[in-house]
């Protein structure tokens, strides 16, 4: 994955909005001087002001003209206005209704990226690395809590109840706002399916998640350090978007560089209020031994999820 992808991708998104709003406005226009033709009149006096306006600047008494001509204007573009309302059509109905009014959709203002572009950079990166996930095939729909029925009553409790605090989180979700939740419990008992069911309705909202194993991540982020893909940037995607699942934590090597890629996740993603989903088949004690209070302390305050039940992919087999 690299950067320069991901931003020209981002860029031409924003552009291709544009052309968009554009080609509405043309389409707007043409139904508009079919229905009301004196707008069409009004839209060629305008244009003709306009050019009048550019041949009055050299003049030397060409303040006054300017004024002049900018007064017709005002008064051509207020009859416009008045022609569109009468007719049933919102004042602005062939103003160009740009995504993004403050850039107008050329992802800049000021010489500087619009947040519009930074949110779309984020958006992209994370399709990029989630392109090799399995996040198409979860949802909250094709998650079933038959597979929880030989649970103990107050066990089946606790596995519903979290099937719904996953569903709140995703439909409640704001980015800076929105807790961590920590998901503990074997293998194969839907932890991966809800964070992933979160994170198909928050991309479908346009937010910027990015979903993968602790280990992947680890490997990812060695490869740009110790490598050559010095224009990859995964660990700032990591640090910015608006929600980071991590699976598997708890299976990844354990060398000093993880542990200091992990504290810096943890502690930055903390300190900036950016939620997380931690997904663990480890207990909460093995999780202690194994990273001390250090890197955890911080990540117990999150919401924490015990998952009970049998390998689900082990009852669909049986099936
Ligand atoms: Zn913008």
């Amino acid at each position: 994955m690299y950067q320069e992808t991901i931003y020209n991708e981002a860029i031409a998104r924003i552009q291709a909005r544009r052309l968009h709003a554009q080609r509405v406005q043309e389409q707007r226009t043409e139904r508009i001087y079919a229905e009301i033709p004196e707008t069409a009149e009004i839209d060629r006096q305008m244009r003709s002001a306009c050019l009048a306006l550019f041949r009055a600047l050299p003049k030397e008494d060409h303040a006054e003209r300017v004024k002049k001509i900018e007064g017709n204007c005002q008064a051509a573009d207020a009859m416009m206005r008045n022609l569109l309302t009468q007719h049933g059509y919102p004042a602005d109905y062939l103003d160009v209704q740009y995504h993004c009014p403050i850039c107008n959709d050329t992802g800049f203002t000021g010489g500087r990226p619009c947040a519009c572009l930074k949110r779309e950079i984020g958006i992209v990166g994370a399709e990029h690395l989630n392109a090799q996930s399995q996040l198409a095939l979860c949802s909250f729909e094709s998650f079933s809590l038959s597979y929880y029925r030989d649970l103990p009553p107050d066990k089946y409790q606790i596995m519903e109840r979290i099937y719904q605090q996953c569903r709140n989180y995703a439909a409640q979700f704001q980015p800076g706002k929105s807790g961590n939740l920590l998901m503990i419990g074997n293998t194969g008992l839907g932890k991966t399916h809800l964070s992933l069911s979160i994170a198909a309705v928050l991309l479908q909202k346009g937010y910027s998640v990015i979903y993968d194993s602790v280990g992947a991540l680890i490997h990812k982020l060695e490869q740009e350090h110790f490598g050559k893909k010095s224009d990859s940037d995964t660990l700032s995607m990591l640090l910015e978007c608006d929600l980071l699942i991590l699976d598997d934590f708890g299976t990844e090597f354990d060398t000093s560089f993880s542990r200091s890629v992990i504290y810096t996740i943890f502690n930055s993603r903390i300190n900036a209020c950016k939620p997380m989903i931690v997904n663990t088949n480890l207990s909460k004690s093995d999780l202690q031994e194994q990273y001390g209070n250090r890197i955890l302390s911080r990540l117990f305050s999150a919401c924490i999820m015990q998952f009970f039940g049998r390998d689900i992919r082990m009852q669909k087999s049986l099936r």
